[in-house]
């Protein structure tokens, strides 16, 4: 029996907060679609509190419910108790990774965390994929019908359906008007790449907001992934580098990626150190939604997805509906199980892609139910999950982040 090492053990106390009342049940996606009891927050803290008491070992059953976990916390939002999900699943994570990882999940793990939080590595990567998808080879290949016996490789391969071109931003934004403060502004892996233009509206806007916006160019990754994963000790190194690239003069420091700004924000749960750095950050929309944006007419039907590190991480759920709702013409359609998690959760739609299906599908499903024909979601992965889902379907729906649709309409003001 392999047993719970103490090294990031999850906190007991915490554990014991779980008064086993269920709430939390109906809200988790896994326990919707397997309806088992080791599949909800409630089993799986029950598995906890047995492995740290060392009434169970460190078995492959054991493992198999943590994985199938998204971290997406929503039933961290459900607890009257509570009970802080998210951390104990990292420290259990972290436990299961010094016990040894998991052989199934050994070589995309291996992959996803050398390319994933290494901007330079990601971005090398996506070009080796903007040349196989135009010179032809990925119809070749999807013709062969090969990807079918791999299905990670088929999920990262479908997940991407082009890399625009990128150009770096400046290291300084003034202020338009009245100075109101000072921020940074994180460019995040993924978004830097995939979403380049989601960094050139939010700093804008957060010029005409009225602030000074420092982009650092040598910022790295906020070990979100790694967190996640249970990599504690390189998820700590990161968030220590992060703090470090960003001036001590800043008000703020600024996140549009909402898995990025949910860790962000707790970093003083890994080092006391960087608590200081933790509350200075915010969620763009947040910093947006106090300012007075000059916003012209755009005549869509939009509606909105939480995703789960801003509604349930960062309990920013107002915000973006406030400040979509604020663009003259735009109607906001509101989205059932708006904050059910899509499916993508980081690199889980890579490692469990049949749990991340059958979620992408009921998202894509409710989405139809709106007729809107544009999705707003403030987190890249989500963004490429539920463009993937509605590709599938053959759905003429865009995905943007809010701040696009807030730059559009500051496009459209005529003063
Ligand atoms: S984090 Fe999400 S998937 Fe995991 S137990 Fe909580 S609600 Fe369920
Ligand atoms: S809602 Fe909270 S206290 Fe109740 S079972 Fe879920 S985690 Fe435990």
């Amino acid at each position: 029996m392999v047993v719970a090492p103490r090294a990031d053990a999850p906190d007991l106390d915490e554990i014991r907060k779980c008064v086993h009342c269920g709430i939390c049940l109906p809200q988790c996606p896994t326990y919707r679609v397997l309806g088992e009891e080791m599949d909800s927050p409630r089993g799986r803290i029950y598995l906890m509190r047995a492995a740290a008491e060392g009434r169970v070992g460190l078995t492959e059953n054991f493992q198999r419910h943590l994985d199938l976990c998204l971290g997406c916390r929503a039933c961290e939002t459900a607890c009257p108790s509570g009970v802080r999900f998210g951390s104990l699943l990292e420290a259990t994570r972290a436990q299961l990774r010094r016990a040894g990882p998991p052989a199934k999940h050994r070589l995309l793990q291996a992959f996803a965390f050398a390319i994933f939080p290494e901007p330079s590595r990601l971005g090398a990567a996506l070009t080796v994929f903007k040349l196989y998808r135009r010179s032809g080879l990925r119809a070749l290949v999807r013709a062969t019908g090969a990807l079918r016996l791999f299905p990670r490789l088929a999920a990262m391969d479908a997940l991407v359906d082009d890399v625009p071109a990128a150009a770096p931003l400046p290291e300084f934004v003034a202020a338009r008007g009245r100075v109101r403060g000072r921020v940074g502004l994180l460019t995040g892996c993924v978004q830097r790449h995939l979403y380049p233009g989601v960094n050139r509206d939010t700093a804008r806007l957060l010029s005409l907001a009225g602030f000074e916006v420092v982009i650092p160019r040598e910022q790295g990754c906020c070990g979100a992934l790694e967190l996640h994963a249970g990599r504690a000790d390189a998820a700590r190194a990161r968030a220590r580098a992060l703090a470090a690239a960003f001036p001590d003069d800043l008000d703020f420091v600024v996140t549009n990626a909402a898995g990025c700004g949910a860790t962000m924000k707790e970093y003083g749960h890994q080092s006391a150190a960087l608590a200081g750095f933790a509350g200075r950050v915010r969620d763009v929309t947040e910093l947006l939604a106090g300012a007075d944006l000059p916003l012209g007419p755009l005549e869509l039907t939009v509606t909105y997805h939480d995703a789960c590190h801003l509604a349930h991480g960062q309990r920013v759920r107002q915000e973006p509906r406030l400040l979509l709702r604020r663009i003259p013409g735009l109607r906001l359609v509101e989205l059932a199980e708006s904050d059910l998690c899509c499916g993508s959760a980081g690199v889980y739609n890579l490692l469990e892609p049949g749990m991340a299906r059958e979620l992408l599908d009921r998202k894509v499903a409710r989405i139809v139910e709106t007729g809107a024909r544009v999705v707003a979601a403030a987190n890249p992965g989500c963004l490429l999950q539920i463009a993937w889902g509605c590709r599938q379907r053959g759905l003429d729906v865009t995905l943007v982040h809010p701040v696009e649709l807030l730059a559009r309409a500051a496009d459209a003001y005529q003063g």
